[in-house]
């Protein structure tokens, strides 16, 4: 038989696993906080009887991934190369906050999005992650830095929106009590604009971040950056934020990477203005990371100044992301594709 990753499981899933082979269902909850207690063998869980030890061994293992490579920033903003079980690779990022540590992890291997002004999307997807892979981004990471993440931003490879029931499942998990316990605002989505995905999201109505990467609020540029704008355009990407924002009453957050000469003019600061007027939502604007192979360039910084100065004026909130890591391929996927080249 082939056994699973028993960090897919959600608490719940581990509940009802215990119930359907007659085993008491308090023994989920000893079993939850070994694994995030990150014991390496169900031998180790020592409040467990024996029966149950042996059944999970027949079944299940604790899925693990290691640092293949590591790279870190004079910012401190470290970066990891993880393997997973099958030999694929993601990458994750810990940068240092004011208010603790935050983790970036990716959500699937490779991407489909094909945005053109991003490397992990080069080689298309190879595969989604489960649920505890994603989990298991975080363990490592903490194992491998000895540090305690408190906020996780999916800004890393992959469409999470792309891959839907294993995040919902991965922050499931992630949020409970007796696991990792990382609460839902200190969660972030960050999704390229999947439409139906973005009410499926709304519905669920958790307390959890959601970004937008927007680029451009023209749809002739949007769609030559980001493909996704061709099947979803900018009105619908807009009424599905619109429809996000009644019925979470949560404030969206509007990403821009301004590239030089493309979607950084004075003329582009208006339209964004104008597009976003009074939506409960804040703006971030990224100096494109520029990425091998690929023209696009960074704004000067006199045109990023006009850029914000426009956007205040109309009153929208708006800021300019601290960047971190630039020196180390900080651009999602950048590791991962120097990896997959050398390899
Ligand atoms: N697929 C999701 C999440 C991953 S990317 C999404 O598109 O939102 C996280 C953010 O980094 C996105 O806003 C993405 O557009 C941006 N990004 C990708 N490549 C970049 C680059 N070279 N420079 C700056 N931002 C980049």
């Amino acid at each position: 038989m082939v056994k699973s990753n028993i960090k897919n499981l959600t608490f719940e899933e581990l509940e009802g696993l215990m119930l359907d082979n007659g085993y008491p269902k308090y023994r989920a909850r000893q079993i939850f906080q070994w694994i995030y207690k990150d014991v390496e063998k169900f031998k180790d869980m020592k409040n467990l009887p024996k029966d149950i030890i042996e059944y999970l061994n027949e079944n299940y293992y604790i899925g693990r991934a290691h640092a293949i490579d590591k790279q870190q920033s004079k910012d401190g903003t470290i970066k990891y190369l993880l393997v997973l079980e099958d030999n694929n690779v993601v990458e994750c990022v810990l940068m240092k906050y004011k208010h603790g540590y935050s983790i970036c992890i990716s959500s699937q291997v490779g991407c489909r999005m094909h945005c053109s002004f991003c490397a992990s999307t080069e080689g298309g997807l190879v595969r989604n992650l489960s649920a505890g892979e994603m989990i298991e981004e975080i363990m490592a990471v903490e194992r491998e830095s000895g540090i305690k993440i408190s906020n996780i931003v999916i800004m890393g490879i992959g469409e999470p929106f792309d891959n839907y029931n294993e995040v919902i499942k991965f922050l499931k998990i992630v949020n409970h009590k007796d696991g990792i316990n990382i609460g839902m605002r200190h969660i972030t989505i960050s999704t390229s604009g999947l439409v139906p995905a973005i009410y499926d999201f709304a519905d669920e109505n958790l307390q959890c971040n959601l970004a937008v990467s927007l680029h451009s609020a023209n749809d002739e540029i949007r769609s030559m950056l980001m493909p996704i704008n061709r099947k979803y355009n900018i009105e619908e990407l807009m009424k599905a934020c619109d429809y996000y924002i009644e019925n979470t009453n949560r404030r969206i957050t509007f990403e821009y990477a301004l590239i030089d000469g493309i979607n950084d003019s004075q003329e582009d600061a208006k339209t964004l203005s104008k597009l976003l007027k009074e939506k409960l939502c804040h703006i971030n604007l990224i100096p494109i990371n520029p990425v091998k192979g690929k023209e696009y360039k960074r704004s000067e910084l006199s045109n990023i100044n006009e850029f914000i100065k426009i956007i205040r004026e109309s009153g929208l909130p708006v800021t300019l992301r601290r960047e971190l890591g630039t020196d180390i391929q900080g651009a999602c996927g950048q590791l991962r594709k120097s990896y997959l080249s050398d390899n």
